[in-house]
Protein backbone atom coordinates (compact mmCIF):
# COMPACT_ATOMS: atom_id res chain seq x y z
CA UNK A 1 0.00 0.00 0.00
CA UNK A 2 1.94 3.84 -0.49
CA UNK A 3 2.23 5.70 2.39
CA UNK A 4 -0.47 7.72 3.57
CA UNK A 5 0.88 11.76 3.40
CA UNK A 6 -0.28 13.83 5.96
CA UNK A 7 2.39 16.28 5.89
CA UNK A 8 1.87 18.48 2.93
CA UNK A 9 3.08 21.70 5.42
CA UNK A 10 6.56 20.33 4.67
CA UNK A 11 6.15 19.37 0.80
CA UNK A 12 3.49 18.76 -1.60
CA UNK A 13 3.36 15.89 -4.21
CA UNK A 14 4.52 17.70 -7.99
CA UNK A 15 1.24 17.71 -9.69
CA UNK A 16 1.15 15.90 -12.96
CA UNK A 17 0.35 18.71 -14.95
CA UNK A 18 3.38 20.66 -13.66
CA UNK A 19 6.06 17.82 -14.16
CA UNK A 20 4.24 17.19 -17.45
CA UNK A 21 4.70 21.08 -18.60
CA UNK A 22 8.08 21.42 -17.18
CA UNK A 23 9.86 18.35 -19.43
CA UNK A 24 9.68 20.09 -22.56
CA UNK A 25 11.98 22.08 -21.01
CA UNK A 26 14.79 20.09 -20.04
CA UNK A 27 14.55 17.70 -23.33
CA UNK A 28 14.22 20.38 -26.53
CA UNK A 29 13.27 24.13 -25.17
CA UNK A 30 16.52 24.23 -22.84
CA UNK A 31 17.63 27.65 -24.57
CA UNK A 32 18.93 31.11 -22.09
CA UNK A 33 15.71 33.21 -21.96
CA UNK A 34 18.29 36.18 -21.91
CA UNK A 35 19.70 34.98 -25.45
CA UNK A 36 18.54 37.07 -27.94
CA UNK A 37 18.51 33.49 -30.62
CA UNK A 38 15.24 31.63 -31.19
CA UNK A 39 16.20 28.87 -28.40
CA UNK A 40 16.30 31.86 -26.05
CA UNK A 41 13.64 33.91 -27.03
CA UNK A 42 10.81 30.82 -26.81
CA UNK A 43 12.24 30.29 -22.96
CA UNK A 44 11.50 33.99 -22.39
CA UNK A 45 8.19 33.96 -23.45
CA UNK A 46 7.63 30.96 -20.99
CA UNK A 47 9.06 32.77 -18.39
CA UNK A 48 6.72 35.27 -18.80
CA UNK A 49 4.06 33.16 -18.90
CA UNK A 50 4.52 31.36 -15.83
CA UNK A 51 5.01 35.10 -14.24
CA UNK A 52 1.51 36.00 -15.69
CA UNK A 53 0.45 32.60 -13.80
CA UNK A 54 1.61 33.45 -10.67
CA UNK A 55 0.94 36.78 -10.79
CA UNK A 56 -2.80 35.73 -10.85
CA UNK A 57 -3.06 33.87 -7.84
CA UNK A 58 -1.95 36.56 -6.11
CA UNK A 59 -3.95 39.15 -8.20
CA UNK A 60 -0.78 41.01 -8.69
CA UNK A 61 0.84 42.32 -11.84
CA UNK A 62 3.31 40.13 -13.70
CA UNK A 63 5.85 42.86 -13.79
CA UNK A 64 5.66 42.18 -9.50
CA UNK A 65 6.69 39.47 -9.47
CA UNK A 66 10.14 37.66 -8.71
CA UNK A 67 11.35 34.30 -9.49
CA UNK A 68 13.60 32.98 -6.28
CA UNK A 69 14.54 29.31 -5.65
CA UNK A 70 12.59 28.65 -2.57
CA UNK A 71 10.14 30.91 -0.07
CA UNK A 72 13.58 31.08 2.44
CA UNK A 73 15.24 32.77 -0.50
CA UNK A 74 12.32 35.09 -1.22
CA UNK A 75 12.26 35.77 2.66
CA UNK A 76 16.02 37.13 2.49
CA UNK A 77 15.59 38.81 -0.75
CA UNK A 78 13.32 40.95 0.86
CA UNK A 79 14.93 41.04 4.60
CA UNK A 80 18.53 41.84 3.04
CA UNK A 81 16.97 43.97 -0.08
CA UNK A 82 14.99 46.32 2.19
CA UNK A 83 17.99 46.73 5.08
CA UNK A 84 20.41 47.87 1.87
CA UNK A 85 18.32 50.63 1.41
CA UNK A 86 17.99 51.59 5.00
CA UNK A 87 21.76 50.96 5.79
CA UNK A 88 22.20 50.01 9.62
CA UNK A 89 19.37 51.65 11.20
CA UNK A 90 16.07 49.68 10.17
CA UNK A 91 13.80 48.88 12.80
CA UNK A 92 13.00 45.23 12.26
CA UNK A 93 9.48 44.08 14.15
CA UNK A 94 8.38 40.17 13.48
CA UNK A 95 7.19 37.44 15.92
CA UNK A 96 8.35 34.92 17.95
CA UNK A 97 6.41 31.69 15.61
CA UNK A 98 8.06 32.97 12.43
CA UNK A 99 9.62 30.36 10.30
CA UNK A 100 13.58 29.84 10.49
CA UNK A 101 13.69 31.96 7.12
CA UNK A 102 12.54 34.77 8.79
CA UNK A 103 14.02 34.64 12.09
CA UNK A 104 17.48 34.07 10.68
CA UNK A 105 17.69 36.79 8.37
CA UNK A 106 16.00 39.08 11.11
CA UNK A 107 19.15 37.87 13.90
CA UNK A 108 21.31 38.24 11.19
CA UNK A 109 21.12 41.56 11.12
CA UNK A 110 20.40 42.47 14.49
CA UNK A 111 24.05 41.12 14.21
CA UNK A 112 24.97 43.94 11.94
CA UNK A 113 23.42 46.89 13.81
CA UNK A 114 19.64 46.98 12.82
CA UNK A 115 17.23 46.52 15.86
CA UNK A 116 14.93 43.28 15.97
CA UNK A 117 11.69 43.32 18.19
CA UNK A 118 9.97 39.22 17.96
CA UNK A 119 6.40 40.03 19.08
CA UNK A 120 4.71 37.22 21.35
CA UNK A 121 1.16 35.42 20.70
CA UNK A 122 -1.17 34.31 23.28
CA UNK A 123 -2.37 30.68 24.06
CA UNK A 124 -3.63 29.68 20.74
CA UNK A 125 -1.01 31.34 18.46
CA UNK A 126 -2.70 35.05 17.96
CA UNK A 127 -0.59 38.21 17.58
CA UNK A 128 -2.10 41.08 19.68
CA UNK A 129 -2.10 43.83 17.10
CA UNK A 130 -1.88 46.61 20.29
CA UNK A 131 1.79 44.67 20.46
CA UNK A 132 2.54 45.96 16.59
CA UNK A 133 1.33 49.28 17.75
CA UNK A 134 3.51 49.81 20.40
CA UNK A 135 6.50 47.99 19.04
CA UNK A 136 5.81 50.84 15.55
CA UNK A 137 5.62 53.54 18.28
CA UNK A 138 9.09 54.06 18.35
CA UNK A 139 10.01 55.78 15.31
CA UNK A 140 12.72 55.81 12.39
CA UNK A 141 12.04 53.52 9.82
CA UNK A 142 10.50 50.44 10.17
CA UNK A 143 10.71 46.71 8.50
CA UNK A 144 7.82 44.51 9.71
CA UNK A 145 7.29 40.97 8.43
CA UNK A 146 4.50 38.74 9.90
CA UNK A 147 3.62 35.51 8.67
CA UNK A 148 0.22 35.29 7.16
CA UNK A 149 -0.32 31.24 8.39
CA UNK A 150 1.77 29.30 11.14
CA UNK A 151 3.58 26.45 9.37
CA UNK A 152 2.99 24.63 12.38
CA UNK A 153 -0.53 24.87 13.65
CA UNK A 154 -2.06 26.74 10.87
CA UNK A 155 -2.88 29.78 12.93
CA UNK A 156 -3.85 32.90 10.56
CA UNK A 157 -2.29 36.23 11.47
CA UNK A 158 -4.70 39.33 10.17
CA UNK A 159 -2.36 40.32 8.02
CA UNK A 160 -4.89 42.92 6.48
CA UNK A 161 -4.84 44.89 10.24
CA UNK A 162 -1.10 43.99 10.14
CA UNK A 163 -0.18 46.00 6.97
CA UNK A 164 -2.90 48.43 7.32
CA UNK A 165 -1.39 49.72 11.02
CA UNK A 166 2.02 48.92 9.31
CA UNK A 167 1.50 51.33 6.28
CA UNK A 168 -0.20 53.73 8.34
CA UNK A 169 3.42 54.66 10.36
CA UNK A 170 5.12 53.90 6.90
CA UNK A 171 6.89 50.88 7.29
CA UNK A 172 7.72 48.40 4.52
CA UNK A 173 5.17 45.05 5.12
CA UNK A 174 6.62 41.88 3.91
CA UNK A 175 4.67 38.77 4.80
CA UNK A 176 5.75 35.05 4.60
CA UNK A 177 2.82 33.28 2.94
CA UNK A 178 5.08 30.29 2.04
CA UNK A 179 1.88 28.14 4.32
CA UNK A 180 -0.82 30.38 3.22
CA UNK A 181 -0.29 30.86 -0.77
CA UNK A 182 -2.94 27.86 -2.36
CA UNK A 183 -5.02 27.66 0.77
CA UNK A 184 -6.01 31.37 1.51
CA UNK A 185 -7.41 33.55 -0.96
CA UNK A 186 -4.82 36.04 -1.71
CA UNK A 187 -5.41 39.56 -2.99
CA UNK A 188 -2.32 42.06 -2.65
CA UNK A 189 -4.88 44.59 -4.40
CA UNK A 190 -6.86 44.43 -1.13
CA UNK A 191 -4.26 43.47 1.24
CA UNK A 192 -1.50 46.53 1.34
CA UNK A 193 1.68 44.33 1.94
CA UNK A 194 5.19 45.32 0.20
CA UNK A 195 6.15 41.91 -0.29
CA UNK A 196 5.18 38.56 0.11
CA UNK A 197 7.13 35.64 -0.02
CA UNK A 198 5.68 31.99 -2.02
CA UNK A 199 7.31 28.50 -2.18
CA UNK A 200 6.74 26.34 -5.67
CA UNK A 201 6.79 22.66 -3.30
CA UNK A 202 4.25 23.43 -0.97
CA UNK A 203 1.24 24.57 -3.77
CA UNK A 204 2.44 20.70 -5.90
CA UNK A 205 5.20 22.50 -7.98
CA UNK A 206 8.92 20.44 -7.08
CA UNK A 207 11.19 22.08 -5.24
CA UNK A 208 13.83 24.50 -6.64
CA UNK A 209 11.62 27.82 -7.50
CA UNK A 210 9.71 30.20 -5.13
CA UNK A 211 8.72 33.92 -5.90
CA UNK A 212 8.40 37.18 -4.36
CA UNK A 213 6.10 39.81 -5.12
CA UNK A 214 7.16 43.02 -4.72
CA UNK A 215 4.62 45.79 -5.02
CA UNK A 216 5.50 48.51 -7.57
CA UNK A 217 7.41 51.15 -6.01
CA UNK A 218 8.55 49.35 -3.19
CA UNK A 219 12.47 49.91 -2.74
CA UNK A 220 14.56 47.04 -2.92
CA UNK A 221 17.92 45.86 -3.48
CA UNK A 222 19.22 43.12 -5.26
CA UNK A 223 20.67 40.43 -2.79
CA UNK A 224 21.83 38.35 -5.35
CA UNK A 225 23.82 39.78 -7.58
CA UNK A 226 25.36 39.05 -11.07
CA UNK A 227 23.31 39.25 -14.21
CA UNK A 228 20.16 41.44 -15.41
CA UNK A 229 17.98 38.47 -15.25
CA UNK A 230 14.57 39.64 -12.97
CA UNK A 231 14.88 43.17 -14.22
CA UNK A 232 18.23 43.75 -12.51
CA UNK A 233 16.72 41.95 -9.30
CA UNK A 234 17.77 38.85 -8.80
CA UNK A 235 21.07 37.90 -10.82
CA UNK A 236 21.42 34.21 -12.18
CA UNK A 237 20.07 32.48 -14.70
CA UNK A 238 16.55 31.51 -14.55
CA UNK A 239 15.37 28.05 -13.64
CA UNK A 240 13.32 27.79 -16.67
CA UNK A 241 12.03 24.34 -16.22
CA UNK A 242 10.82 24.82 -12.43
CA UNK A 243 9.43 28.21 -13.44
CA UNK A 244 7.39 26.76 -15.72
CA UNK A 245 5.85 24.70 -13.67
CA UNK A 246 5.42 26.98 -10.87
CA UNK A 247 3.33 28.60 -13.66
CA UNK A 248 1.09 25.66 -13.95
CA UNK A 249 1.16 24.78 -10.65
CA UNK A 250 -0.27 28.31 -9.52
CA UNK A 251 -3.24 28.16 -12.55
CA UNK A 252 -3.92 24.70 -10.46
CA UNK A 253 -3.97 26.68 -7.18
CA UNK A 254 -6.63 29.20 -8.14
CA UNK A 255 -9.01 25.77 -9.81
CA UNK A 256 -8.30 24.36 -6.58
CA UNK A 257 -8.68 26.80 -3.99
CA UNK A 258 -12.53 25.91 -3.16
CA UNK A 259 -11.50 22.23 -3.22
CA UNK A 260 -9.23 22.97 -0.19
CA UNK A 261 -11.58 25.22 1.44
CA UNK A 262 -14.37 22.85 1.70
CA UNK A 263 -13.42 19.07 0.91
CA UNK A 264 -9.90 19.09 2.37
CA UNK A 265 -11.18 21.18 5.07
CA UNK A 266 -13.94 18.84 6.14
CA UNK A 267 -11.32 15.78 5.60
CA UNK A 268 -9.11 17.79 8.30
CA UNK A 269 -12.56 18.16 10.53
CA UNK A 270 -13.42 14.78 10.51
CA UNK A 271 -9.83 13.67 11.37
CA UNK A 272 -9.36 15.94 14.09
CA UNK A 273 -12.69 15.07 15.58
CA UNK A 274 -11.74 11.18 15.64
CA UNK A 275 -8.79 11.76 17.33
CA UNK A 276 -9.93 13.87 19.94
CA UNK A 277 -12.76 11.30 20.91
CA UNK A 278 -10.77 8.43 20.73
CA UNK A 279 -7.42 9.71 22.36
CA UNK A 280 -7.78 10.86 25.93
CA UNK A 281 -5.60 13.25 26.53
CA UNK A 282 -5.25 15.12 23.43
CA UNK A 283 -6.22 18.65 22.39
CA UNK A 284 -5.91 20.90 19.46
CA UNK A 285 -2.72 23.76 19.59
CA UNK A 286 -3.54 27.21 17.57
CA UNK A 287 -6.93 29.11 17.17
CA UNK A 288 -9.14 26.56 16.02
CA UNK A 289 -11.50 29.42 14.60
CA UNK A 290 -8.92 31.41 12.49
CA UNK A 291 -6.46 28.88 10.45
CA UNK A 292 -5.80 26.86 7.68
CA UNK A 293 -8.08 24.63 6.25
CA UNK A 294 -5.41 21.84 5.93
CA UNK A 295 -3.90 21.71 9.29
CA UNK A 296 -4.51 20.15 12.80
CA UNK A 297 -1.52 20.42 15.05
CA UNK A 298 -2.20 17.83 18.12
CA UNK A 299 -0.70 17.16 21.80
CA UNK A 300 -0.77 14.16 23.48
CA UNK A 301 -0.50 14.39 27.11
CA UNK A 302 2.68 12.31 28.67
CA UNK A 303 4.09 10.94 25.22
CA UNK A 304 6.76 12.42 22.99
CA UNK A 305 5.92 13.58 19.22
CA UNK A 306 8.51 10.98 17.88
CA UNK A 307 7.58 7.96 19.10
CA UNK A 308 4.36 8.79 17.86
CA UNK A 309 5.77 9.66 14.76
CA UNK A 310 8.04 6.22 14.82
CA UNK A 311 5.03 3.97 15.22
CA UNK A 312 2.40 6.12 12.62
CA UNK A 313 5.68 5.67 9.89
CA UNK A 314 5.84 1.75 10.66
CA UNK A 315 2.00 1.89 9.81
CA UNK A 316 2.85 3.79 6.85
CA UNK A 317 1.79 6.93 7.87
CA UNK A 318 3.48 10.24 7.36
CA UNK A 319 2.97 13.15 9.45
CA UNK A 320 5.51 15.28 11.59
CA UNK A 321 6.20 16.50 14.97
CA UNK A 322 6.53 19.88 16.80
CA UNK A 323 10.04 19.12 17.78
CA UNK A 324 13.17 19.69 16.71
CA UNK A 325 16.05 17.24 17.61
CA UNK A 326 18.82 19.39 19.35
CA UNK A 327 21.79 17.87 20.31
CA UNK A 328 19.73 14.57 21.50
CA UNK A 329 17.25 16.41 23.40
CA UNK A 330 14.04 16.50 21.62
CA UNK A 331 12.75 20.09 22.46
CA UNK A 332 9.23 21.26 21.92
CA UNK A 333 9.46 23.37 18.66
CA UNK A 334 9.83 27.63 19.01
CA UNK A 335 6.08 27.62 18.51
CA UNK A 336 4.60 25.50 20.68
CA UNK A 337 6.71 26.88 23.13
CA UNK A 338 5.89 30.43 22.56
CA UNK A 339 2.28 29.23 22.76
CA UNK A 340 3.37 28.73 26.26
CA UNK A 341 1.47 24.88 25.80
CA UNK A 342 1.78 23.13 29.19
CA UNK A 343 4.89 21.09 29.14
CA UNK A 344 3.10 17.53 29.84
CA UNK A 345 1.44 18.15 26.40
CA UNK A 346 4.40 20.63 24.48
CA UNK A 347 6.50 17.41 24.22
CA UNK A 348 3.42 15.15 22.23
CA UNK A 349 2.59 17.50 19.62
CA UNK A 350 1.99 15.79 15.76
CA UNK A 351 1.00 18.19 12.73
CA UNK A 352 -1.20 15.98 10.10
CA UNK A 353 -1.53 18.55 6.91
CA UNK A 354 -3.81 17.58 4.74
CA UNK A 355 -3.59 17.88 1.03
CA UNK A 356 -5.47 17.84 -2.53
CA UNK A 357 -4.50 14.34 -2.78
CA UNK A 358 -6.08 13.17 0.35
CA UNK A 359 -9.06 10.78 0.62
CA UNK A 360 -11.97 9.97 3.03
CA UNK A 361 -9.58 6.70 3.11
CA UNK A 362 -6.27 8.04 4.86
CA UNK A 363 -8.42 9.76 7.21
CA UNK A 364 -10.23 5.96 8.26
CA UNK A 365 -6.23 4.74 8.01
CA UNK A 366 -4.81 7.27 10.56
CA UNK A 367 -8.18 6.92 13.02
CA UNK A 368 -7.81 2.94 12.63
CA UNK A 369 -4.35 2.84 13.48
CA UNK A 370 -3.63 6.00 16.01
CA UNK A 371 -5.74 5.13 18.97
CA UNK A 372 -3.82 2.03 19.98
CA UNK A 373 -0.06 3.43 18.88
CA UNK A 374 -0.85 6.10 21.85
CA UNK A 375 -2.89 3.84 24.29
CA UNK A 376 0.71 1.70 24.05
CA UNK A 377 2.91 4.62 24.59
CA UNK A 378 1.52 6.02 27.07
CA UNK A 379 1.05 2.87 28.70
CA UNK A 380 5.14 2.98 28.68
CA UNK A 381 5.12 6.49 29.99
CA UNK A 382 7.09 6.83 32.75
CA UNK A 383 5.35 9.86 33.60
CA UNK A 384 2.04 8.50 33.88
CA UNK A 385 0.97 6.62 37.12
N1 LIG B 1 8.25 29.93 5.45
C1 LIG B 1 7.37 29.05 5.92
C2 LIG B 1 6.21 29.53 6.72
C3 LIG B 1 7.55 27.68 5.67
O1 LIG B 1 6.67 26.81 6.16
C4 LIG B 1 8.67 27.28 4.91
C5 LIG B 1 8.93 25.85 4.69
O2 LIG B 1 8.48 24.99 5.42
C6 LIG B 1 9.53 28.25 4.42
C7 LIG B 1 9.30 29.58 4.71
C8 LIG B 1 10.73 27.88 3.60
O3 LIG B 1 10.34 27.54 2.28
P1 LIG B 1 11.32 26.73 1.34
O4 LIG B 1 11.33 25.32 1.81
O5 LIG B 1 10.74 26.87 -0.03
O6 LIG B 1 12.65 27.36 1.44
Amino acid sequence: MPPIYFDNNATTQPAPEAVDAMLPFLREQWGNPSSMHAFGGGTAKAVDRARGQVAALLNADPSEILFTSCGTESNNAAFFGAAEIHGAAMRIITTRVEHPAVLGPARRLRERGHSVAELGVDGRGRLDAAALRQALAGGGPAFVSTMWANNETGTLFPVHEIAEIAKASGAIVHTDAVQAVGKERIDVAKTPVDMLSLSGHKIHAPKGVGALYVRRGTRLKAWMLGGHQENGRRGGTENVPHIIALGVAAELAVKHLEDGRVRVASLRDRLERGILQTCPGSRVNGDVENRLPNTTNISFEFIEGEAILYHLSDAGICASSGSACASGSLEPSHVIRAMGVPFTSAHGSIRFSLGRYNTDADVDAVLAALPPIVQKLRAMSPFVK
